[in-house]
């Protein structure tokens, strides 16, 4: 096991830069999930961790050491993709395998020789996979007499059974259906916390990054937006990026104005917004604002401050989600049960201050 630290890391192709200044320190046994959507830059970020990328600028470690002149066969580290590539011809057990029978292993304590595995030993780390992975059935079986989530399975066998000391996992449940993906979810979240190896999971998923990360970074164009555990990810984004990725349906972004009267508010059209608690920014009158709240924390109530249209709902069996007009701004509320109010009906809605986050539109940044 071990860390991974990026220090003002960057990757350029030519023209392009596909990483920009990233530093983020991935702990050690924890589970970090790299989120963005398509050409952030996150598989760029893990093909350089195993150095299968150039580092342009900055310094990449795997625990305590610089690995960016590091052979890739040296860094100690394993690698699940998509598309699992397994050997056709050969059993489960041997497919297993089959990375102990190329690599050499420092097995021998600290500063020993690095050798090839003997048989006995070979035996008993396929084994251990197996029994981890829960495939002791099907090692005499040929991938094809798998399912998919049993295939994605040995794959991870496979990368597990060199013990490396980080795991890296690009989009590894992309090619499942939803019904595997969920409980493949679930089977590596469990495989983590058994063996605590340090993850780094790519994925554009953010339902996957939220049900499974110890932390989320999140990329956008190349840059870091932000970095923390899912619920302060989505309880304190950092900017308008990450609080329009992270949350399905998003958070309602509005856009407003400052007014000081009446102890201060937002003012969306006619509607008024609480201004949060414990809020450092001193507001100016006039001045322009991004409320943000999410969809769960806009109730439907008789003495509400905000005014809305309702223009569509979208009853999903335990709840509906309402889409409405706050002075011609699309909102979302997200509501237990059936909705009784109609499509053309106006609802007033209610907001606890504690439940809205203010942005600055120029910097996108949250205001603290
Ligand atoms: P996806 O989810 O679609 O794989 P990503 O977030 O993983 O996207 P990267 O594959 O890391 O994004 O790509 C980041 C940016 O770098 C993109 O703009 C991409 O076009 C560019 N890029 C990646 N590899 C190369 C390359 N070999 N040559 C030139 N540009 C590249």
């Amino acid at each position: 096991m071990a860390s991974v630290t990026f220090e003002h890391v960057s990757k350029r192709y030519g023209e392009v830069t596909a990483v920009e200044d990233l530093d983020l320190e991935i702990v050690d046994g924890e589970l970090m999930v790299l989120l963005g959507p398509s050409g952030c830059g996150k598989t760029t970020a893990l093909r350089m961790i195993a150095g299968l990328e150039e580092i342009s600028d900055g310094k990449l470690r795997i625990g305590d050491e610089v690995v960016n002149d590091v052979d890739p066969a040296r860094r100690d580290i394993s690698m699940v993709f998509q598309s699992y590539a397994l050997y056709p011809h050969m059993t489960v057990a041997r497919n297993i395998e089959s990375p102990l029978l190329v690599r050499r292993y420092h097995v021998d304590g600290p500063g020993s020789p690095a050798r090839k595995l003997t048989r006995a030993e070979r035996r008993e780390r396929v084994a251990e996979a197996a029994r981890v992975l829960d495939l002791e059935p099907y090692l005499a079986r040929k991938p094809a007499a798998l399912s998919g989530g049993q295939r994605q399975r040995v794959a991870l066998a496979r990368a597990f059974v060199g013990r490396p000391k980080v795991f890296l996992m690009d989009e590894p449940l992309s090619n499942l259906d939803a019904k595997l993906r969920a409980q493949t979810r679930i089977e590596l979240v469990d495989l983590h916390r058994r063996v605590a190896t340090t993850i780094v999971y790519v994925t554009h998923d953010q339902v996957e990054a939220m049900t499974m990360a110890s932390r989320i970074a999140v990329m956008a164009d190349g840059r870091l937006q932000q970095v923390g555990t899912p619920q302060e990810v989505y309880d304190r984004p950092d900017n308008l990026f990450v609080a329009q990725f992270i949350g399905t349906p998003p958070m309602n972004c509005l856009s407003g104005t400052f007014s000081a009267d009446a102890g201060g508010g937002v003012l969306v059209g006619t509607s008024r917004f609480p201004v949060p608690p414990g809020l450092q920014t001193p507001l100016v009158e006039g001045q322009a604002l991004v409320v943000g709240v999410r969809p769960e924390h806009l109730p439907l109530a008789t003495d509400g401050t905000i005014e809305a249209v309702v223009r569509a709902v979208e009853w999903l069996g335990h709840e509906c989600l309402i889409t409405v007009q706050v002075s011609g701004q699309t909102a979302t509320v997200r509501q237990a049960g059936m909705s009784t109010s109609p499509v053309g009906s106006t609802i007033t809605l209610a907001v606890d201050p504690a439940a809205v986050t203010l942005f600055d539109p120029a910097s996108t940044r949250r205001l603290s």
